[in-house]
């Protein structure tokens, strides 16, 4: 099943259901950091995450950030992702590669590190971000997530979380958000339901690998309850908008001593943007170009400093 983010309702509203696949775009990140098998596990799900809370915000150009910091030897985890579809990540330390834990899994929990912490910023696309921070409760990522929404955003939720990955790349990708809504939480017997049958789900990637689509692992879980699925199916995919022009503003921030030395040391600069990976050359022509706007006649004397220095 191509990459794509289906939504669903059931029980009458009371029941929001978010899915996606995210296998293509797993793969690319693989490929653009050259992860190891646990750490495309680890980024795989973080970014399936980013997506399916994502979904959820209402402005067209909301975004959201997912930060895993943990103590184990993957370092940090990144994951941004918008309501557009659109998604990028990274990790601290692509290559480390575990043994499997005692479920045979790829040990993303040893990777990550038990302790630790995840922070999640909301940015609607105006004013200010909204943060918040949470303890890490495995470092599995699904659990730590699941726990965020529960306690930060005081929604009974339930995600489900999967990467499978092999020898030839990533066979399966993506996740599931269940969010039962205040309307139905206090309806027992619905959650009590819905719990057992999250429960018996034996993950996401085995649905996936036998075929399923989205619609069909939606009516398995809920077709009893009345379920609708929304017709439009987003497409999701691996994008940064980073940019030549975008990495020329951050060298000039070096100021005109350190853009001398790359001139003069490396003839030039190589900058690789951490998100993506591409790698950008800037000319010892384009660092000069940048000093000279840097010392440029328009010598950037803010108004208010030339009026002080004149009485
Ligand atoms: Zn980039």
């Amino acid at each position: 099943m191509a990459d794509q983010l289906i939504r669903a309702t059931a029980a009458d509203g009371g029941i929001r259901a978010v899915g996606v696949v995210t296998t293509r775009l797993t793969e690319e990140a693989k490929g653009r950091h050259k992860l190891s098998w646990v750490a495309t596990a680890a980024l795989g799900r973080t970014m399936a995450a980013g997506l399916l809370l994502a979904s959820n915000m209402k402005t067209p150009k909301s975004r959201i950030n997912i930060r895993i910091r943990g103590n184990g030897p993957l370092g940090g985890v990144m994951a941004d992702a918008g309501l557009d579809g659109t998604v990028r990540g990274y990790v601290d330390n692509p290559s480390i590669e575990l043994p499997p834990n005692a479920k045979g899994k790829l040990d993303v929990g040893k990777a990550v590190g038990p302790e630790g912490y995840v922070y999640v910023i909301r940015d609607v696309g105006y004013g200010y971000p909204y943060s918040s921070t949470v303890e890490l409760v495995s470092g599995e990522i699904g659990d730590d997530i699941t726990h965020y929404l529960v306690t930060s955003e005081q929604t009974a939720s339930a995600l489900v979380l999967g990467v499978f990955v092999d020898a030839s790349g990533v066979q399966a990708a993506g996740g599931l958000l269940l969010q039962i809504l205040p309307k139905a939480a206090s309806d027992e017997e619905l959650v009590g339901t819905l719990e057992s049958r999250i429960a018996h789900l034996s993950g996401f990637t085995p649905l996936l690998r036998a075929g399923k689509t989205l619609p069909q692992i939606f009516e398995e879980l809920l077709g009893d309850m009345e379920l609708n699925i929304l017709p439009e199916r987003q497409i999701v995919r691996f994008h940064c908008d980073c940019s030549f022009d975008r990495v020329l503003g951050a060298l000039k921030m070096f100021g005109v001593e350190e853009l001398r030395d790359m001139i003069e040391k490396d003839n030039g600069a190589v900058a690789t943007c951490e998100f993506c990976g591409e790698t950008y050359q800037a000319s010892s022509e384009h660092l000069s170009e940048l000093i000279d706007e840097l010392q440029g006649p328009k010598a950037e004397v803010p108004v208010g400093q030339l009026r002080r220095s004149s009485p």
